[in-house]
């Protein structure tokens, strides 16, 4: 397994996207939209995470939703959108690729590539990402085994990359008090097996904003190399997953208490 730790030699354990260190000593610290709704709304978001001490931005434009009749997010003209936020903030950007058909028009202005819960069984997209060029984040599907995502993270590295980052985002339950069941164990036994940085989405993970700072906690002390946040600017008139959305207000604060946790366990913010 080329993701093995005892793979000597095969892994670097840390990942470079757009400037941002993943796996360094300094967390990583991901915030923006679920989506990308408009210029404004994207703008405004864009550098208000970046006051508050984001490093990457996130935000879909093209979005893998639950409904064929929910919003399926701006497309290309997201995409634009999220390389103006760029300029505007300097923060390099993470946005999903849905499907190898749109591969290339992502990969053209994402620093990284987000291939989402939903499609962490497609072998075919996971061959594609490993072979674009671009730092690949790949989250774990909701209902697969660790190692059924290892061996995802493993058709990636097989395209030819060493550029991939994990990232925990809940898996399905019995428990219905929240949207997923956030595994945090997942973290140190995917940092037991593999040199991959690993990182933790308590938004998607827990499906309550309310939660998300203290799980964000959390997930920096049992040693995630970043937090990955949906962070809003009204989030009561989000489009997609307003309820597990922070205010910028509320991610500046989570912003501070991560500093004294990452300090604890020799880590920077
Ligand atoms: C996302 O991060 O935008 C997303 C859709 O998350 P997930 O794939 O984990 O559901
Ligand atoms: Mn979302």
């Amino acid at each position: 397994m080329i993701f093995d730790k005892n793979n000597v030699g095969a892994g670097c354990g840390s990942v470079e996207a757009g400037g941002v260190v993943f796996g360094g000593n300094r967390l990583v610290l991901i915030a923006g939209p679920c989506t990308v709704e408009s210029r404004e709304q994207m703008l405004e978001i864009a550098c208000a995470v970046k006051e508050a001490g984001a490093t990457m931005l996130r935000g879909g434009a093209f979005k893998p939703r639950s409904s064929p009749y929910a919003f399926q997010g701006l497309c290309e003209k997201g995409l634009d959108i999220l390389a103006e936020a760029r300029t505007r903030t300097g923060l390099p950007v993470v946005t999903e690729v849905l499907e190898t058909a749109h591969l290339p028009t992502v990969a053209a202005i994402a620093d990284m590539v987000q291939v989402g819960s939903r499609n962490m069984h497609n072998s075919v997209l996971l061959r594609a990402v490993g072979a674009c060029g671009k730092p690949v984040l790949l989250k774990r599907g909701m209902c697969a085994t660790i190692q059924e995502y290892l061996l995802a993270a493993e058709y990636v590295l097989d395209a030819g990359t060493r550029q991939v980052v994990l990232c925990e985002r809940g898996i399905r339950t019995f428990e219905t008090a929240t949207r997923f069941t956030l595994d945090l164990s997942a973290v140190p036994l995917l940092k037991e097996r593999t040199w991959l940085p690993v990182i933790v989405d308590p938004s998607h993970g827990t499906g309550l904003a309310s939660l998300v700072p203290a799980m964000s906690r959390a997930a920096v002390a049992c040693g995630a190399d970043g937090v990955m946040m949906e962070v809003h600017g009204h989030p009561e008139q989000a489009l997609c997953d307003g309820e597990q959305s922070e205010t910028p207000e509320m991610f500046y604060r989570v912003v501070r208490e991560l500093r004294a946790i990452a300090e604890a366990v020799g880590r920077t913010v």
